[in-house]
């Protein structure tokens, strides 16, 4: 469970060991201006955010925030408090991506702080905030599983758990000040401070290059150990899974000192880990390739029973279904806009239910 992939060298090597002993590391400055600081992730197997708080502007800004919970709150304001800040003296706060656990807590940081709050456009844009509400985003949700091929026995499972509640839903509606440019300086010219543009795992997911430091903050995009989850939004078609391998290759050839991911914790080995988050998903495509090949016709839902998980297939409940399902449609929407299958389930107006027919033997190589 805790192994190190290959290729790789841990230097958070607290921080590893606090995700083996399941508690939460401790604050630590990681350069001269530069603070990792962890916040709890109540409900979840990742269990903590890393937070980064950068000196700016005679305070921090901080990169993601943490999930809104009040322990997470108390986490962020204690945990700066370590490194000698006050949440006061937060003057920008720099979000990765749209996600609950990395945007959650911005708002609050915002009120309490006056900070102006910045996020990549295609995760912050309202547009792309697709859900009115809880029941919006649910009845989404469900119609995505029917057009997956999501069976009774599917939905279900899928409704087991407890997912995200109304108030926790209402902070994931941000209205940020500032968008994210590829390639910009987010903290102005005299910062080293580079965003980078890293779709995949959400559509405007973003990893800061911080060329004081030679250290690049990577979010969700690179975690030493877990696999980003690939997985289309509700309602969207896009091919994560390409977008995805191509951002890994654009950052392969990056050579930095030290990789500073938002959970589990921090390693050298930038070029290691990517290729071997390729020959995961290589992998994977070989499988997806290989359940299609054995059942023509297949749904989405089914290639997603036949894959290999880390638990059994009934297991697999609540959001953890959803995540999966997801996850083998972004790989077959992959292979069917690399020519390796086709889909002819959906009809032109997406109101039909997948069925995927193999076009060639086996899958693409990535590696
Ligand atoms: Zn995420
Ligand atoms: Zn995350």
């Amino acid at each position: 469970m805790s192994a190190v992939p290959p290729g790789i060298t841990v230097t958070g090597t607290l921080q590893r060991q606090a995700w083996i002993d399941r508690v939460l590391p401790p604050v630590e400055m990681v350069r001269p201006g530069l603070w990792s600081v962890p916040t709890p992730f109540p409900g979840s197997p990742l269990r903590y955010v890393l937070s980064y708080a950068v000196a700016y502007d005679g305070g921090v800004a901080l990169i993601d925030t943490g999930w809104p919970a009040a322990e997470a709150w108390d986490g962020l304001v204690g945990g700066l408090a370590e490194a000698g800040w006050d949440i006061g003296d937060v003057k920008a706060v720099l979000i990765t991506h749209g996600h609950g656990d990395h945007m959650g807590l911005a708002r609050r940081v915002r009120e309490h702080s006056g900070a102006w709050v910045a996020m990549h456009e295609a995760d912050a844009h309202p547009e792309h905030q697709h859900y009115r509400d809880l029941r919006d985003f649910r009845r989404a949700s469900d119609e995505a599983l029917r057009q997956r091929g999501g069976l009774a026995a599917d939905f279900t499972a899928a409704r087991q758990g407890t997912g995200p509640d109304a108030s926790v839903f209402d902070e994931f509606t941000l209205a940020v000040d500032r968008y994210l440019p590829d390639g910009g300086k987010p903290l102005g010219p005299g910062s080293g401070l580079i965003s980078v543009h890293t779709p995949g795992h959400t559509l405007g997911h973003t990893c800061f290059f911080d060329g004081d430091r030679n250290v690049l903050l990577t979010g969700d995009h690179v975690l030493p150990r877990i696999t980003p989850n690939i997985s289309p939004a509700p309602g969207q078609a896009d091919d994560l899974l390409g977008m995805y391998i191509g951002s890994l290759r654009a950052l392969a050839g990056t050579a930095v000192d030290e990789v500073l991911p938002a959970h589990e914790y921090r390693f050298r080995g930038l070029a290691e880990r990517v290729n071997g988050l390729l020959g995961h998903h290589e992998a994977r495509l070989g499988e997806v390739m290989a359940a299609v090949g054995a059942a023509p016709g297949c749904t989405t839902v089914a290639v997603a029973g036949a894959l290999r998980w880390s638990r059994p297939w009934e297991a697999m409940v609540g959001p953890q279904r959803r995540f999966a399902i997801g996850e083998a449609y972004s790989h077959l929407v992959y292979l069917d806009r690399v020519g390796y299958l086709a889909n002819k389930g959906i009809a032109d107006d997406g109101t039909g239910v997948d069925s995927w027919y193999p076009l060639r033997d086996a899958g693409p190589r990535l590696t």
